[in-house]
């Protein structure tokens, strides 16, 4: 009997992990330069954290929460993304008492039971921000930019952000209105769902993707369309600080993200490449959510990015963001002498920060060149009875082809890759 994977989770394989980690790093490395510190929830929590921040009425807690008692009947839920547990964690550990303007960010696997295609599964893995406690439209700026930084460092093109501002908790109020009195006539020919969530919520008729469904929510009005006087303001804002910064929009009245939490600037960072699942960050001002939580009523802005269609697009365009998996060198081993002398100085060789590998089989030379072409490493040194005698051997750069007379030591062979280092970063792959 053998196993597979559950639908809709898959592994990540060697060869692929090194897009993530690499991924990960310039995460953490834009988070660095913005000052986001790293906060990390736990992938499980009680159910009514996300039915209460979400929102009941959601595709995400209504149809794809991976839900289940635990022994003693409590409900949990794996997590369907993490702002809710963010602002969890900042009401219950008190942060705002502390500072209670935090700028945090995460990365981590998410869980959503909806039907995996190609860039979306049951198992992905996001990374965002929050920054919580200030109204400030420049930090919905600053957030966006951080989306942005991001894209750049990963060399990624083709991206276009759409901008839409949903306003107050009053503003949706009537919007919801604005919207019952567009679909009353419509809503019979649309979806079953679209049906119960004009009673529910109208808000979410806007994130349907049903064919049956589009001809009316293309010519439904736009939300920035209906805002009060004081979000009018605010997204006003929001657009003559992007545009003093060069940072294009495209206004889209009627995007309005499907979780409820959302208040004022709501955002999206599509690729042209993806297809259907085009978005790869999404966020936006939750200036309720804190409270609704428990805290106290304390605004907050943030977005979310999907790992997996990034890894996804960063693949396509084959645009390795420097790859550092390569192995820094090989040592062929030949004969007990060989054998032993490789076995000592790859140790050695390691605790300068060089990675080495060896064959450990002891095959002939050819099978061992070959295995070093394999594991694709960027150098060979040959270590045999004649180089054990003379203490130097020849260091093969794999990609140039050329040679490079060493000495058999740590120090001498380390700082020779390290001194190779420099154009592989330039040439990295
Ligand atoms: P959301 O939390 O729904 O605002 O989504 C934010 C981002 O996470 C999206 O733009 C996607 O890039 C990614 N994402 C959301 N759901 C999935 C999924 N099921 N599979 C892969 N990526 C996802």
């Amino acid at each position: 009997m053998t196993y597979e994977t559950v639908r809709g989770m898959r592994d990540i394989l060697p060869e692929e992990v090194g897009y993530w980690t690499s991924l990960e790093l310039q995460v953490r490395e834009v988070a660095r330069l913005y000052n986001y510190r790293e906060i990390r929830p736990p992938i499980v929590e009680y159910t009514e954290l996300f039915s209460r921040g979400i929102g009941e009425a959601t595709d995400v807690v209504g149809k794809e929460m991976f839900t289940f008692p635990d022994k003693k009947g409590r409900s949990l839920t794996l997590r369907p993304e993490a702002t809710a547990s963010v602002v969890r964690a900042y009401v219950e550990h008190g942060l705002h008492a502390k500072e209670p303007f935090q700028k945090l960010f995460y990365i981590g696997p998410m869980f959503r039971y909806e039907k995996p295609q190609k860039g979306r599964s049951r198992q992905f893995h996001q990374y965002g921000i929050e920054a919580i406690g200030s109204l400030d439209p420049s930090l919905d700026v600053e957030v966006i930019e951080v989306a942005w930084t991001l894209m750049d460092s990963l060399g990624l093109g083709g991206l276009s952000l759409r901008l839409n501002s949903i306003g107050c908790a009053k503003d949706r109020e009537g919007y919801r209105e604005v919207l019952r009195a567009h679909f009353s006539s419509r809503i019979a020919a649309m979806c079953e769902d679209c049906q119960r969530r004009y009673l529910e919520n109208p808000l979410r008729i806007l994130d349907c993707k049903d064919p049956r469904c589009q001809a009316a929510i293309e010519s439904a009005p736009g939300s920035s369309e209906h805002l009060c006087a004081d979000c009018a303001s605010h997204f006003s804002q929001v657009r003559a600080l992007l545009e003093e910064r060069s940072l294009s929009y495209r206004i889209d009245g009627r995007l309005v993200r499907g979780l409820d939490y959302y208040t004022r600037t709501v955002f999206e960072l599509v690729s042209e490449d993806l297809g259907a699942q085009d978005a790869l960050l999404g966020g936006g001002r939750y200036d309720d959510l804190v409270e609704r939580l428990g805290g106290p009523p304390t605004p907050g802005v943030g977005f979310a990015g999907g790992m997996d269609r990034l890894v996804l697009v960063l693949t396509e365009r084959a645009k390795a963001v420097s790859c550092s998996e390569r192995l820094d060198l090989f040592v062929v081993a030949l004969g007990d002498d060989g054998r032993k002398a490789a076995f000592t100085l790859a140790r050695a060789i390691r605790r300068a920060g060089v990675s080495v590998d060896l064959d450990y089989r002891g095959r002939p030379l050819r099978k061992q060149m070959a295995y070093a072409d394999s594991l694709a490493s960027r150098t060979v040194l040959v270590l045999g009875e004649s180089e054990v005698a003379s203490g130097r051997g020849r260091l093969k750069d794999m990609d140039s082809r050329e040679e490079e007379d060493v000495p058999l030591t740590a120090e001498g062979i380390s700082s020779a890759i390290a001194r190779r280092r420099g154009r592989w970063n330039l040439t990295s792959s």
